[in-house]
């Protein structure tokens, strides 16, 4: 079966669950081989395999082998690198922690993708681990961020139409399908927009260049959030196909 290999390197855990009382199974996220499933057999009873890695939103280096018959992923063994300590015992934190987790399990990565959603991913566990009351924006600015790096990274310099800079004095047209700006007298020729200010196109714009441990200081005026929440939400239904519903994120 394709993509089942066996290496060793260094891996955030997203996700772990118990089968047969003893035995586990860890989703983690490789910046070499992208999203895996593997089963840490009697994990739950050998300290010595596996002490502190079977811990959601770790960085951990595993050893990673083959079943017999080289159908699925095992887990040898594991080394924790990082724990994260004060983000597991912050609630909201971790609130904010599993709902960018389920936003990324979702994707579909390519595998040039991995390494930098890797670095997104562990820089979001530094920011809420280590800034003092994180924006509750935070997980938004991560939707968008990697939305982005996966090659739908929109101009928000330009207007689509003239090839203009934007008018510093009014509002802009964000176009979702696609993925740019008009100014207000090209704006008729785009279809499917929404009205932005110029206060969201910066943030927008300055998003590629920033990181979680910034955007979790952004004090954001409420329209600004509300602006870019509606841009990011319509942007990752058309590109990548998926909705946000209660606690998930649903292809559709
Ligand atoms: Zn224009």
């Amino acid at each position: 079966m394709a993509g089942v290999t066996e290496f060793s390197g260094d891996v955030v855990v997203l996700r772990v669950g118990t089968f047969r009382e003893a035995d586990c199974w860890v989703r983690f996220f490789s910046p070499q081989h992208g999203l895996l499933t593997g089963f840490a057999f009697g994990g739950r009873k050998s300290r010595r395999r596996f002490c502190g890695c079977l811990d959601p939103f770790s960085v951990v280096h595993f050893r990673v082998g083959l079943d017999r018959l080289r159908r699925y992923h095992c887990l040898e063994e594991g080394t924790l690198l990082r724990g994260f300590p004060g983000l597991k015992r912050n609630i909201k934190n971790l609130g904010m922690m599993a709902n960018c987790v389920r936003f990324f399990e979702s994707q579909l990565f390519d595998p040039e993708e991995y390494a930098p959603s890797y670095a997104l991913l562990v820089e979001t566990l530094e920011a809420l681990e280590n800034g003092p009351a994180p924006s509750s924006f935070l997980p938004l600015l991560f939707r968008a961020r990697l939305t982005f790096c996966q090659g739908y990274q929109p101009d928000f310099e330009r207007c689509r139409g003239c090839g203009q800079g934007m008018d510093p004095h009014h509002r802009a047209v964000f176009a979702v399908h696609e993925g740019g700006i008009y100014c207000l007298r090209c704006a008729s020729s785009a279809v499917r927009t929404l009205s932005i200010s110029q206060a969201t196109l910066r943030l927008l714009g300055a998003l590629g260049q920033s990181n979680p441990a910034e955007w979790a200081r952004w004090n954001l005026p409420a329209h600004v959030r509300e602006e870019c929440a509606r841009v990011v939400d319509a942007f990752v239904h058309y590109h990548l196909g998926l909705r946000s519903e209660g606690h998930g994120f649903y292809r559709c």
